[in-house]
């Protein structure tokens, strides 16, 4: 999608995967058919483009530096990208910058993890420090230690937090250029599914907040750019706990919680993602009507659908959404696959359609 986006801005994108058919490469001419993390294909890719960017937090800062070396410029860039793929490094720069996160520590053995669960009270959260996603890498821990079954990595590996009994998962877009232009995105809601992992349904703007709350997380979110020296474009997890708003992670890309922007606001993340990384000034962030809602498409099962008729079945339920799919080769369970848009005036009502169009989607 910020392929998209950028050619329409007339520019030429060149995609490094080494699957022909991914989402990017079916929607841009040119590619290299290379691992994205691969050594030659990043640098194959830098001599032939004037600048770089990314779609997931795991290309390493060795080959965004290669990418440099290599004449490219490089945005988000390596020293970013070193905070940002690894969790612990980022709760370090957020609290050395004053901004609110939950307590936490490295673990050099899985007795500190003991030590550190009777201190907060029992509860704590166990975090891979790099790769996780989507609640892979993530284990809420509870007293008694001795019943819960630990990673089989090192525990240097991982480290832990307080647990942060939130009341609600905020997220806001942030992008900044390389001017130091900003723009900020509404506050929104993120709802995850039953088990916890996945984002199932974001809400724009988030429902109740305070103008204060709201003034209050976009602050901490602007914040969490400058304290990674970020440029592109990022996207901000929160805690609402009580009155207090604490970070989760940033991403340093175009997010599932920004997506409602691409029907919902002035400029979509994934233009403003090609803006901050032209170093164009950023677009207007306005939300387009009073609510917008993004239900996520995820895989109820393994295997292939009608993709012809589960649109045709949720556009017949509900002409008035806009649904994206994102034309992943494979279809597992939980897996996201696209997503539903909807632009409406009242929040049950325009939630209630956009779950109805997500169950006729699925055949439901
Ligand atoms: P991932 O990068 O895999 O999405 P997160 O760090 O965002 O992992 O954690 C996944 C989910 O786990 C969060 O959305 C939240 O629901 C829960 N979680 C993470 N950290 C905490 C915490 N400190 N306290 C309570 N719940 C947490």
């Amino acid at each position: 999608m910020s392929a998209q986006a950028a050619q329409r801005l007339g520019l030429t994108v060149l995609v490094l995967d080494g699957d022909l058919d991914c989402p990017a490469g079916q929607v841009t001419p040119k590619q290299i058919i290379q691992d994205w993390d691969s050594v030659l294909g990043t640098q194959a890719l830098a001599s032939q483009v004037s600048v770089v960017t990314l779609e997931n937090e795991w290309v390493t800062p060795e080959n965004l530096r290669l990418a440099m070396d290599a004449g490219a410029d490089v945005i988000p860039g390596p020293s970013t990208m070193a905070i940002v793929g690894d969790k612990f490094k980022q709760r370090l720069a957020f609290s050395a910058s004053g901004l609110p996160v939950p307590r936490f520590t490295s673990l050099s053995n899985w007795d500190d993890l003991i030590k550190q669960s009777t201190e907060w009270g029992g509860k704590l959260v166990l975090k891979s420090r790099c790769g996780g996603y989507d609640g892979y890498g993530v284990k809420i821990v509870e007293a008694p230690i001795g019943d819960v079954q630990l990673p089989s990595a090192q525990a240097s590996d991982w480290y832990a937090e307080e647990f942060i009994p939130f009341d609600r998962e905020l997220a806001v877009m942030v992008s900044r250029n390389k001017d130091g232009k900003t723009s900020v995105y509404p506050v929104v809601e993120s709802r995850q599914t039953v088990d916890g992992h996945r984002c199932d349904v974001v809400i724009a703007p988030a429902p109740g907040l305070s103008v204060e709350q709201e003034e209050l997380a976009q602050r901490i979110s602007l914040g969490a750019v400058d304290a990674i020296g970020g440029i592109g474009l990022f996207g901000v997890e929160l805690f609402l706990n009580g009155d207090r708003i604490i970070i989760n992670e940033i991403a340093p890309r175009p997010h599932n919680s920004g997506h409602y922007t691409m029907d919902g606001c002035r400029t979509s993340q994934f233009e403003q993602h090609i803006r901050s990384v032209r170093n164009l000034p950023p677009g207007a962030t306005t939300l387009l009507t009073p609510v917008v809602v993004m239900v996520n498409l995820l895989a109820p099962f393994d295997g292939l659908i009608d993709l012809e008729s589960a649109t045709r079945r949720a556009y017949e339920c509900c002409p008035n959404i806009h649904l994206h799919w994102y034309g992943k080769t494979k279809m597992r369970e939980g897996r996201k696959m696209g997503h539903i848009n909807l632009l409406g005036q009242d929040l049950d009502e325009t939630l209630s359609h956009a779950l109805a169009a997500r169950l006729a989607f699925w055949g439901e």
